[in-house]
């Protein structure tokens, strides 16, 4: 399976839900929240279907001791004209794992050779919009997290659970801690 944003966004909140996610086990499907979360996105900003594009786009990071890792971006909203990507958040918070969702899609954009100058995430419920750049430090740093994502996508079993006081708004929490509360 190749990186991808969704997988970056996880590494910055648990490794076995990267490891979970990576190995088909999927409970966002079920989850209200996202739901919401889209919903959000469509209602805040009907207009953006006109403006801007979808895009797919994947490709390779060398890897110091293997075959290089894939990388693969959808992206929901972006406007090739300016070279943003944008992104919606219907959480109340502003969180470091929505800035690397969207530092992974500017890296994989560049690394196609597509104009990707920086991302804005909106928080429609916090009114507020977040500008996100990448440098050269972000994108050593960025690199470092893909392969650290596709260490995990290696390991045999699955990583061990995070404490149960950290899980408590995670979609795999019934999957983790079922019978054991
Ligand atoms: S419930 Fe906890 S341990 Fe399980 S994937 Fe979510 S954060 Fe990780």
């Amino acid at each position: 399976m190749p990186i991808t944003a969704t997988l970056i966004n996880y590494l910055m909140l648990c490794r076995r839900k990267v490891w979970l996610h990576a190995h088909g086990i999927r409970m966002e499907h079920t989850s209200e929240v996202v739901a919401e979360g889209r919903l959000i996105g469509l209602e805040s900003y009907p207009q953006r279907a006109e403006r801007w594009t979808e895009i797919e786009v994947s490709g390779t990071l060398p890897h110091p001791n293997a075959n290089p890792v894939e990388l693969a971006a959808k992206i929901d909203f972006f406007d090739p004209h300016l070279g943003i990507v944008h992104e919606v958040k219907k959480s109340a918070a502003k969180e470091q794992a929505h800035i690397a969702q969207v530092q992974f899609y500017l890296y994989v954009l560049r690394l196609n050779g597509i104009r990707a100058e920086y991302g804005l995430i909106e928080y429609p419920k916090l009114r507020i919009t977040e500008r996100v750049d990448l440098t050269t430090d972000d994108q050593q740093q960025l690199e470092n997290q893909i392969l650290r994502a596709h260490g995990i996508l290696q390991q045999e079993g699955c990583p061990e659970r995070l404490p149960v006081s950290q899980c408590r708004s995670c979609s795999f929490f019934e999957f983790c801690w079922v019978g054991e509360e």
